[in-house]
């Protein structure tokens, strides 16, 4: 008997030999201990068959081919690399035997397992280290759990609601099917998670996952799921330990929870009888993996709702343009809320000119100024943000116009103030600032531009009597910090709230009534084909935290450029209209929903040898673009490839050319086709494969350009 063990490791499965005693023992999604190189490792059976020939084929097969959507992938790079561990009748080879059988039952359910392997393939990467994702690598390792350090508070009482006719609607509509996807589309305030908990509660025995972005993972959320479901909710977050990791996963796997709460690699929590997904603010781009296996959360789980057989609930005030596309064209059911609870009414928006001030104070104009003194005179709150964290994002000589730079990366360094440093925003080196010029030997720096640190030491000197919190990533480093903010924030020991993108995001201040943008200007020219999309969905959402109690909320945006058509649509809370005009650019470029991408970023220690490497890589494209499909009989490559609508852009140096001492170049790979997209991809992978000193990082649906 053969069995195929996945590892979680960056490859696909090996083939083992099973000894007589163990065999009656093996099943899928069990673990086994296995000889490994010198050693031994644990992983999951995914496969065995009795009979060696028939295994073989088995490894081979598209693991997709029993779902039901339109892509099949008909190769996989790392097949190629596993060739020697492959059987057959050529080359002789003597198999290791499997040492140990570890579990009686599945540790992987089978959907899961199923859901792994498509990860691994969809993104261009192996099952291993989608498994390595989706489980915690303690299982593996035999650890036990942890105890979890984090204390919540007790649990509150449920308020008990009447839904509103719009929310009953909703959720008729999803508690009346088994199967399929909607976009829950309703405005900020709106009573979105009351209707995900309501369609939680009618699952009966079955269970829900719900995926919420990473800075939306606060307190209050997990105080209404804990509320509700009390123990039975299993959270996942940034702030786990290794050991906690374990016994949340423990918990679900032994079906003592209801629901898992995370950020992404929930997603993968090892429910056996699931009956809903629920993805919050699904336009976040933090749903996406930036390093290793780059996947989208959300897409895994459109994935997984497929593999299940069960509904997904995509909920968002802003959605984004491919699932409000896909909502138009009937793939996703629309179900929108378009009032807010209460029919509370939407804040007002009023877009600060910059140019026509007269510059009393760096970063604030007057009107904003006293729209704040005023505010906390009444005891309300208020909101600023700034999507720019440390003091300044240059220190220059003013001699010779010098600014520092990250020595590993192509990047200024940020000041940041309170360590008196020049930090790497990309690979957090930092550097103490010199009392010369490291270029002229000059004596005068000056800051350049405004970061949080920044506003925040401002609006200390300009009204030292408010209470002022700055919430960003350095303020929020250490466990629990971001959970403190915002319960002085809530118990209203704040007047102020000030920071980054964090400060807008998922939060319910029923007496904040004022939220401001600083410098939106940072946000609008990004090189990128989705900064607008960014920009309208960033003040859409502040715009939400603002006027959700008694009392009207106001929304302030200072900017140097006001005729930016982006504010046209903020100021009138009009989604529609947006997307409308978004849509028709998108259409144009053939970028995504209308287009596919591929990113195949390639980085070298050498940048003359990347060059040489590079010219080299082009030939060798040219050559095989258009590649034809390969010739091959059986399950692989048996369809047509049409190449026509591929585009090749690159390779070119990235935007940011240099990150952690290694020189980037990219390809983007832009076609309607995602089966010769694909197919494309695999074929300039095959070119790098034995090329040396290149590493080679596939992003499929990237999010980040850079
Ligand atoms: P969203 O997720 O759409 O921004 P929330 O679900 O956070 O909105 O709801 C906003 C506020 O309204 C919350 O404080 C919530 O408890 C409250 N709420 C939700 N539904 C109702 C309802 N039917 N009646 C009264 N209050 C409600
Ligand atoms: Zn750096």
């Amino acid at each position: 008997m053969h069995v195929q063990v996945l590892f979680p490791i960056n490859a696909e499965a090996f083939t083992y030999l099973v000894p007589d005693e163990l065999q009656s023992k093996i099943k899928t999604g069990i673990r086994v201990l296995a000889p490994f190189k010198k050693g031994k490792k644990v992983g999951i059976v995914v496969g065995f068959d009795k009979d060696p020939s028939v295994a073989v084929i088995a490894r081979g097969q598209s693991p997709r081919s029993n779902l039901k959507t339109d892509e099949k992938i008909a190769t996989h790079p790392s097949d190629a690399r596993n060739d020697k561990n492959k059987l057959n009748d050529k080359k002789e080879i003597t198999l290791k035997t499997i040492e140990a059988v570890l579990d009686e039952e599945p540790l992987i359910p089978e959907n899961l397992l199923k859901l792994i392997k498509w990860t691994g393939q969809y993104y261009i990467s192996t099952s291993g280290l989608a498994l390595k994702n989706a489980v915690p690598s303690g299982i593996f390792e035999g650890k036990k759990s942890g105890k979890s350090r984090i204390t919540y508070d007790d649990i509150r009482p449920v308020k008990i609601l009447n839904l509103n006719s719009e929310q009953k609607k909703a959720l008729s509509e999803i508690t009346n099917v088994q199967s399929g996807a909607f976009l829950l589309h309703g405005v900020t305030g709106s009573g979105k998670t009351e209707v995900y908990l309501r369609a939680i509660e009618a699952l009966g025995d079955k269970e829900a996952i719900v995926l919420v972005p990473e800075i939306a993972l606060t307190a209050q959320i997990i105080d209404r799921f804990r509320s509700r479901f009390h123990e039975k909710v299993a959270f996942f977050h940034s702030g786990l330990s290794p050991g906690e990791r374990i016994s949340q996963w423990w918990k679900i796997r032994n079906g003592d929870v209801k629901v898992a709460l995370g950020v992404r690699s929930a997603v993968f929590a090892p429910f056996k009888n699931l009956g809903l997904i629920v993805i919050d603010e699904e336009h976040e781009a933090s749903y996406k993996q930036f390093e290793g296996l780059r996947y989208s959360a959300r897409d895994v789980a459109l994935a997984r709702a497929k593999i299940e057989g069960i509904k997904i609930v995509l909920g968002s005030a802003t959605p984004s343009m491919e699932t409000f596309y896909h909502a138009k064209k009937g793939n996703i059911r629309y179900l929108e809320l378009k009032h807010r609870i209460e029919q509370k009414p939407m804040p007002r928006v009023e877009i600060i000119d910059m140019t026509k001030e007269d510059k009393r104070a760096l970063s604030y104009s007057n009107k904003l100024l006293s729209v704040l003194k005023e505010n906390v005179s009444r005891g309300h709150q208020s909101l600023i943000m700034l999507n720019r964290r440390g003091y300044s994002p240059f220190l220059m000589c003013t001699d010779c116009g010098y600014t520092y730079k990250c020595p590993a990366c192509s990047i200024t360094l940020t000041y940041h103030k309170d360590t008196k440093t020049l930090n790497c925003h990309y690979c957090n080196s930092y550097l103490e600032p010199q009392d010369f010029c490291p270029e002229c030997k000059g004596t005068k720096t000056k800051y350049i531009g405004i970061g949080t640190q920044r506003i925040e030491e401002e609006l200390r000197a300009l009204i030292p009597e408010l209470s002022l919190k700055r919430m960003d990533r350095d303020t929020t480093k250490r466990k629990l910090a971001h959970y403190r903010i915002v319960k002085d924030m809530e118990e209203k020991k704040i007047d102020v709230l000030l920071g980054t993108q964090m400060v807008a995001k998922g939060h319910d201040f029923p007496d904040v009534t004022i939220a401001a943008v600083v410098f939106a200007d940072v946000a609008l020219n990004l090189p990128d084909f989705r900064s607008s999309e960014r920009t309208f969905q960033l003040f859409t959402q502040l715009a939400g935290r603002a006027g959700r109690g008694d009392v009207a909320g106001e929304v302030y945006i200072q900017t140097y450029e006001p005729l930016h058509y982006v504010f046209d649509y903020v100021r009138n809370h009009d989604y529609e209209g947006f997307y409308k005009k978004e849509i028709e650019l998108r259409k144009e470029l053939s970028y995504p929903p209308f287009g596919k991408l591929i990113r195949i970023i390639l980085s070298f220690k050498n940048k003359d040898s990347a060059a040489n490497i590079i010219k080299d890589i082009s030939k060798r494209i040219e050559k095989i673009i258009p590649p034809r499909p390969p010739l091959t009989k059986g399950g692989r490559g048996d369809y047509q490839v049409n190449t026509s609508d591929i585009e090749i852009l690159g390779p070119a140096p990235a935007p940011i050319e240099k990150i952690r001492n290694y020189w980037r170049w990219h390809l983007i790979l832009k076609g309607k086709n995602s089966k010769s997209l694909r197919h494309t991809a695999l074929g300039i992978l095959e070119i790098t494969k034995d090329i040396k000193n290149i590493r080679v990082d596939v992003d499929v649906d990237p999010i980040n350009l850079l």
